[in-house]
């Protein structure tokens, strides 16, 4: 039996790695020159390893690089020490230590009631996670079902608020600090004061690393050392895997996916075709020839967010000085936040909506040149940032070369009140921008996990109108990228859940 698989993002691999099997033929078909989609590495330096869009390490399930023995084929993710420091708007700061000491906290006035507030909010965010974290599993699962299993375990404010209300609101419910506030607000994917915030919340925090609950960590080597490993153990198994190979269309007869047209003129026939790639990609692009049901194709067609993401990239002349963290003692190793006062974060949210640039950049960073010796020549550095919140476009056009300087010059003025030295340091500059996730790393909804990670898209919302979980209504046509049941980020659980449904699949299907 053959089977197509269109794109060698790590989900993609993922589920190459579990299908691959004697008997079963599997090609993976990758646009680019490397595989990886968003989870990848590139030399944008010379001799610099650069994570260019995903950085952080923390979601990727356990049991995948147990089954696929991932560790073997070269994946190390590692956990720095400290974990990470929030840098907070009145000069304060939240440190967390390696430790297991208690997060250290500066922010102005800090009353005993504050403290006690902050550790309930994420007792509870904790707990819900957990709770919520085996359900990636069951693609059967609704939002109602999620909602009840939080209730029953006493979690009644969370559970109301878990994709009807914001992450402020449930914050505003335990704690009163409105530097603590803005910390907050840089645990979601999205912005905290809107729906689907607390859901965005409980996902980053189902969080593992080094078998540590909750952590996140880096990867030596570089975060496209997830996906390189994924792809030598499915090679290991026979899985061919064809870079710089890009699909233009799914070949569908009688209803039935039947093969792929590739751009070098090649058809190839397939018994079964599985999409890594987004659904705009796979539906409106790949599909372009194939009546589809009506209310699927309104779906892929409705305009989504104009918040986007971007990742900014500096080669150092050296690192620059943080007076915070040199107070601290701070090595500049783990993760390094910069988060803007929580009202400005509720005005941005608005502005970004809109289609214009914030007025306060939130950003994440890291120095893996610090922690990890194998990603750049010895004594030379990068920093790598993610912006949090960008306008897909820039006023409209789509972001290039030109224009990308406002974003590179925005984040140089974010930095210099908490890295007053940050312009003279930097050497190089490459960034990613929002329209950059669309035709550098070929997603087509131009988001960082194919759909949003709102109450919108969240577990049984994210099946597309009429398909059941990694389906389509196109027989033997599948999807396996993060635009399916379990989301964003790099956490294998799309392809590893649509390989438990293929793996029965392949035995019954029709040749
Ligand atoms: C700026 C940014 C920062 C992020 N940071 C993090 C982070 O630190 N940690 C984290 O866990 N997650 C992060 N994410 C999210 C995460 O990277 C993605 O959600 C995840 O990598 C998606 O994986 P995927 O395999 O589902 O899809 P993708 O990585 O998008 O892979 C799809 C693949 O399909 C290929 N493809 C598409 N169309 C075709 C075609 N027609 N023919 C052949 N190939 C095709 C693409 O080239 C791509 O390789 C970030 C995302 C962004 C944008």
């Amino acid at each position: 039996m053959k089977v197509g698989i269109i794109g060698g993002g790590h989900n993609s691999l993922v589920l190459a790695g579990y299908l691959a099997k004697e008997g079963v033929d599997i090609t993976v078909y990758e646009a680019r020159d490397r595989v990886g989609g968003l989870c990848v590495n590139e030399e944008v330096f010379p001799g610099h390893t650069i994570s260019t869009v995903a950085t952080y390490y923390g979601m990727f399930r356990r049991q995948i690089i147990e089954d696929l023995r991932l560790d073997v084929h070269g994946l190390e993710p590692y956990l720095t020490d400290p974990a990470e420091i929030v840098l907070l708007p009145n000069g304060g700061y939240s440190f967390t230590p390696r430790d297991g000491s208690d997060t250290k906290i500066s922010a102005g006035e800090l009353t005993e009631e504050d403290l006690a507030g902050w550790k309930n909010f994420w007792g509870e965010i904790g707990r819900g996670a957990a709770l919520v974290a085996p359900f990636y599993y069951k693609p059967e699962t609704t939002q109602q079902e999620l909602v009840d299993v939080l209730r029953k375990d006493g979690l009644d404010f969370l559970a109301s608020k878990l994709f009807d209300g914001t992450l402020f609101e449930v914050f505003d419910h335990f704690c009163k600090n409105q530097s603590l506030k803005a910390a907050v607000a840089t645990c979601t994917p999205g912005y905290a004061s809107n729906q689907g915030s607390v859901f965005g919340c409980m996902h980053h925090g189902t969080a593992e690393t080094c078998g540590v609950p909750g952590a996140w960590g880096l990867v030596r080597g570089g975060m496209g050392m997830v996906s390189e490993s994924l792809r030598r153990s499915a090679e290991s198994k026979g899985v061919r895997v064809l870079t710089n190979t890009k699909v233009t269309a799914i070949r569908v007869e009688n209803g039935r996916a039947t093969g792929l047209k590739l751009e070098n003129g090649e058809t190839v026939a397939c018994d079964l075709v599985v999409s890594g790639a987004d659904p705009k990609t796979t539906f409106s692009r790949l599909l372009s020839d194939t009546e589809l049901p009506a209310a699927l194709v309104k779906q892929v067609e409705e305009p989504l967010t104009q918040i986007s993401a971007g990742k900014i990239h500096f080669k150092l002349k050296r690192l620059p000085k943080f007076p915070t963290l040199d107070q601290l003692s701070h090595n500049y190793s783990g993760i390094i936040v910069v988060a803007p006062p929580a009202d400005e974060v509720i005005a941005d949210s608005k502005r970004v909506a809109e289609g214009k640039m914030p007025q306060s950049l939130m950003m994440t960073m890291a120095f893996p040149t610090v922690t990890d010796e194998t990603v750049a020549p010895a004594g030379e550095h990068h920093m790598n940032i993610d912006v949090h919140q960008l306008p897909r476009t820039n006023e409209g056009e789509p972001w290039n070369d030109e224009t990308k300087t406002k974003i590179s010059d925005a984040v140089i003025a974010a930095l210099k009140p908490f890295a007053p030295d940050i312009a003279e340091v930097i050497e190089d500059t490459f960034v990613v921008s929002p329209t950059d996730i669309q035709s550098r790393y070929n997603v087509g909804t131009g988001m960082c996990w194919h759909l949003p990670m709102t109450d919108r898209y969240a577990f049984d919302k994210r099946n597309m109108s009429g398909c059941e979980p990694y389906g389509t209504p196109i027989e033997n046509l599948y999807l396996c990228g993060a635009g399916t049941y379990g989301g964003g980020n790099v956490t294998g659980v799309s392809g590893f859940n649509c390989a438990k449904i293929l793996q029965d699949q392949t035995m019954r299907v029709r040749a």
